[in-house]
Parts: structure tokens; C-alpha cells; sequence
């Protein structure tokens, strides 16, 4: 009698972003991606949101290795949280493909964790891991080295495919290995945890290969200086843009720390062919005429340290955007960076630059397939079970519909959630028990929680403001000896900000007077009673609540 699996997605559905899964047989575990996701709008000064994978604390000896399939932030982008928090010294091995694992390595020298053991694998190599045992699958993606992992327990093999798209023609390296995949789907594959991107779009992805020729169009009749943005990450549109550039004679600039480093990455690991003499440092870009040079530079999604979000604000060291500048966007803005992406733009047109979008011109193509692939990978891989991953409910929902439409039949179709661990035995599969999911935010380099006081400090102060309100008192008895302060910040109102004010000073002096004669003397607790006596009248006044800074002093 076998035991059962568990797949316990702690993120990546109802969502891209934050890809992380956990296979768990007899106790044992095996991580599958290790990923992270951009705040929105509304998650004010946080850098980065994490899955809670407060399920793993205290397990971190049960866990025989973790696995990435790519090189992406939100498949790889929180390994040195989670191995920082889980322990580093009793950290299980890393296993990916070679450019994975160099990015995986650069991120964690940031976080000076040295000493956790990287493997990188070549596709087809079986790795034991306790009760498990997995390989790599080569798939075509926006990232070199892109894999599915095929994880094999007593029970049969679980496909998470990874991001993927089945590109024919892809620009460098060889296609997807659909023959490996229909090997399992002849094997007979027990769970296939699918990319849901794309499940919208209907056919077939374009290839990476359509984007070349017209971005040398594009630069062929371009007069002045070029900038083109797009993924860092994205090394063959990197090297794109560097033919493209190369064919009509203009040197490249790489902008953006990220760009630099992948590009060096990819270099040494060959992914990338730069062409001698072509690379000019960016702080000689004033050195050459205007239709002598491409940028390329990070920033396609609006993102607020990114260089060309900078450019755009005519804050870049090294390159001041002008009239007759050309901003071309190869990248799609990711759902939830619409809103980033505009504001830059129009802050290009306002500088006088042109911009060119994917919405004008066809440069660029998706790294994830559409529904067609979709089917595709289903029919290959011809899955008992299937659970959709990466993408939100609505996603989701039409990958299942997808697996429906090939034949899978719905009752072996889940449609899951973060937290929720699909249970696998002899007998079948069902939902296990719901566990801990969610987010955890990133502060710098500090891991909190989404209560975490600094956050609801700042959506306070966007919203409502601040009041600042200083009250001096006698020592002896407490009374108020001179008029109290009043100072405020971002406060929206209607009323006549000198009346408003007025009318605060004399709430207060009410306060202190009937703290005064309660004898409530305490400092600590006087600036308590100043805050809600406040807080109350403002409300009642602005139906807002700013935050209240009481300051009591003692004379
Ligand atoms: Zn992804
Ligand atoms: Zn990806």
C-alpha cells in the first residue's frame, strides 16, 4: 500500500507571480520553484511580496531539495528569503539548469549566503531526492535554459511545466523536447500542474524569431538615437537588439544594473554573441552621433528604480533623453504594471521622444503559449490528473476548460488555490486540508507580515495625511501654558484650514484641560488621550483618519 502525495501550491494561483510548490510523500519534501512577485499600487514602499511559506518553518530537514525552472524572479526570485529564514547552514541543495543556477548564485551572494550548494543539471538527468526522483525537461521561454521538472514518486510523475511555449523556430538552442514529454504521456503521466498565462489567447504564440527582422526595420529607418527596453532576463531579445544594431551599424549601450549583469551571465555562459567592438559604456554614449547608437535599458514595466522609468524623469547619470529620441517598449506590460508603464510613456512624450509599443509594431513575442500550446502540452503529456498553475482564477478556469475540450475528463480537473494540497493515493485524488497561504512583504531587506505596522503607517498617510500636534504643559499641575501646535501634511479637506486648525487647538485644550483634572499626569498616556480625543474630532469633522503624532512637553 502506497502513501499519498501532496502538491501544496504556496503560490502562483489566483495570481502570476510568486510560483512556489510543495511535493510532499511520506513526510518528505521536495520545493519546486522559489519565486516572488512586484507589489501593486496600494502595497506602498514595499520592494517585494513573497508566498507565506510558513508552512516549511521548523521542516527545513525534511526538505531533500529544491528545484527552479527557470531563471525568472517569480519562479526564482525568493530563494535567499526563504532559505535566510528557513536556515542557510541545514539548506538543501538547489538544483536548475546552468544559467538558473548563475542567477540564483549572483542573488544569493547579495544576501552573503556562500555556502548553499548549487547544481546545475542538464535536462534528462535524473537527480534521487529521498522518495522522489526528478529530471528536467527542455521547454522554449523568454529566458534561456527553461525547464519543466518531471518529479517521479512511487506513486507515478508530476509535471509542472514551468513557463513554456512551444517555439519552432526559437532564436537560439533547440525547440521544446516534445518527444521527452510524449514519452511520459506513454508512460502514463499522473499529474500535469500547467502554465495558465496565456489560456486567453487563442492559436498559437508567434515565434521569438518574428521579432528580429522588424526591430530591423524599425532601427533601419530611425533617424536618431534608439532606446529599446525590454526583460533583462530576456537574453535572446537582448540579442536581437544587438544584431539588429550591428546590422545597421550602431554601437549598444547596456543601461540598468540588471541589464549589465545578464548580459554578463549570458555571455559566459554562452547565450548571448556580442560582437566585438560593439559595446560602448554608457557614460560614453555623448561621445557618439545620435544615429550611431541603440540603448538598451531596463524599465518595461514602469518599475520606480528602473533606468528607464529615471530617463523619463530626467533623472539618469548617464543618458538624458531629448527630441528625436526613439523609446521603442519590447515587452508587454505584466497585469498590474499597466498603470507604471503609461506613466513613463507620457512622461517620454512629454520630453519630446516618439515610442513605439507592441501595440504599434509586432516587437515582441510572449513567452508563455496560448491555448493552442495549451492543448498541445495536454495531448502530449496526456495527464490523469490535471491542476492548472500559474495564472488567476480566471486563467485557471480556461485552462480547464482547455483540458475538458482535449478529453480530460472534469472530474480529474482541479482548479486549485494557494494553500490548497491536492492528495494523491492509490484510491485517487481529492483536496487535502487547507494550509497557511498568502503573502509575506519584503521591506528592504527585512521579511514582515501584511499587517505589518510600517505599511498601514504609510496607506494612512497616502490616503488621509498626517496631524502633528504639540501641547506644552506645567509640570506642577498639568495645565496647558501656551497654545497648542498644530501641524499637517497631505490632509484633504474642504473646510478653511485656519478655522480647522483653530477648532484643534481648542479640542485640544478641552483634552488637557480634563486630563488635568482626572491628575493624569503621565506623559505616555496624556499623548494617548491627545491622539484619540483628536483623531475623534477629525473624524467627526473630515470623516478621515489621518495619522495623529501627539507631542506632549513638560515645562
Ligand atoms: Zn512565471
Ligand atoms: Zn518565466
Amino acid at each position: 500500500m502506497s502513501a499519498t502525495l501532496r502538491v501544496l501550491p504556496l503560490g502562483g494561483l489566483g495570481e502570476i507571480g510568486k510560483n512556489m510548490t510543495v511535493l510532499e510523500y511520506e513526510d518528505r519534501i521536495l520545493l519546486a520553484d522559489v519565486g516572488l512577485r512586484f507589489p501593486t499600487a496600494e502595497m506602498l514602499g514595499i520592494d517585494l511580496v513573497l508566498p507565506d511559506f510558513a508552512y516549511l518553518r521548523g521542516r527545513v530537514e525534511d526538505i531533500e531539495a529544491i528545484v527552479v525552472t527557470h531563471g525568472h524572479e517569480d519562479h526564482l526570485g525568493a530563494l535567499p528569503f526563504v532559505l535566510r529564514e528557513l536556515g542557510a547552514d541545514q539548506a538543501p541543495p538547489v538544483y536548475g539548469r546552468p544559467l538558473t543556477m548563475a542567477m540564483a548564485r549572483s542573488k544569493l551572494d547579495e544576501h552573503r549566503l556562500r555556502d548553499i550548494q548549487l547544481e546545475g543539471i542538464a535536462p534528462g538527468r535524473r537527480i534521487e531526492a529521498g522518495p522522489f526522483s526528478f529530471e528536467l525537461v527542455h521547454m522554449t521561454h523568454s529566458i534561456p535554459d527553461a525547464s519543466a521538472v518531471a518529479v517521479t514518486c512511487p506513486l507515478g510523475t508530476v509535471l509542472i511545466t514551468g513557463d513554456y511555449k512551444f517555439d519552432q523556430t526559437p532564436v537560439d538552442g533547440p525547440a521544446a523536447d516534445m518527444s521527452r514529454l510524449a514519452e511520459f504521456g506513454r508512460d502514463g503521466l499522473l499529474l500535469l500542474c500547467g502554465d495558465s498565462t496565456n489560456a486567453d489567447r487563442a492559436g498559437f504564440s508567434p515565434s521569438e524569431a518574428i521579432v528580429g527582422p522588424r526591430l530591423k526595420e524599425l532601427f533601419a529607418r530611425t533617424q536618431g538615437r534608439i532606446i529599446v527596453t525590454c526583460f533583462a532576463s530576456n537574453i535572446h531579445r537582448v540579442q536581437q537588439v544587438v544584431d539588429a544594431a550591428a546590422e545597421v551599424g550602431r554601437k549598444v549601450a547596456l543601461v540598468g544594473r540588471s541589464m549589465r549583469k545578464n548580459v554578463n551571465i549570458g555571455r559566459s555562459l554562452g547565450h548571448i554573441d556580442v560582437p566585438e567592438g560593439i559595446l560602448v559604456q554608457p557614460r560614453e554614449i555623448d561621445d557618439w552621433p545620435d544615429h550611431q547608437l541603440v540603448v538598451i535599458s531596463t524599465g518595461s514595466q514602469g518599475e520606480p528604480l528602473s533606468a528607464l522609468r529615471r530617463m523619463a524623469h530626467r533623472d539618469h547619470p548617464a543618458v538624458e533623453l531629448r527630441e528625436g529620441d526613439t523609446v521603442m517598449f519590447s515587452a508587454t506590460p505584466i497585469p498590474g504594471n499597466e498603470r507604471a508603464v503609461n506613466e513613463t510613456v507620457d512622461r517620454l512624450y512629454e520630453i519630446g521622444c516618439e515610442v513605439i509599443t507592441t501595440r504599434d509594431e509586432p516587437i515582441h513575442a510572449s513567452g508563455h503559449g496560448y491555448a493552442e500550446e495549451i492543448k498541445l502540452m495536454l495531448n502530449l503529456t496526456r495527464p490523469r490528473y490535471v491542476m492548472p498553475m500559474h495564472g488567476d482564477h480566471k486563467r485557471i478556469h480556461l485552462h480547464a476548460a482547455l483540458a475538458r475540450a482535449v478529453g480530460v475528463d472534469d472530474a480529474n480537473i482541479f482548479r486549485g488555490q494557494n494553500g490548497l494540497p491536492l492528495e494523491i493515493d492509490a484510491a485517487g485524488a481529492r483536496w487535502g486540508e487547507r494550509e497557511r497561504a498568502g503573502m509575506i512583504f519584503v521591506d528592504g531587506m527585512d521579511i514582515g507580515d501584511p499587517a505589518d505596522v510600517a505599511l498601514r503607517d504609510r496607506r494612512m498617510l497616502s490616503a488621509d495625511g498626517i496631524f502633528v500636534v504639540v501641547a506644552t504643559i506645567s509640570e506642577q499641575d498639568g495645565s496647558s501654558v501656551a497654545d497648542p501646535e498644530v501641524i499637517m501634511r497631505g490632509v484633504p479637506f474642504r473646510d478653511e484650514a485656519d478655522d480647522l486648525v483653530d477648532d484643534i487647538r481648542d479640542a485640544i485644550d478641552t483634552s488637557l484641560e480634563k486630563a488635568a483634572a482626572d491628575d493624569v499626569r503621565e506623559i505616555d498616556l496624556l499623548q494617548q488621550i491627545l491622539h484619540d480625543d483628536v483623531a475623534a474630532f477629525v473624524y467627526d469633522r473630515l470623516k478621515r483618519r489621518p495619522m495623529v503624532l501627539p507631542v506632549v512637553v513638560e515645562v
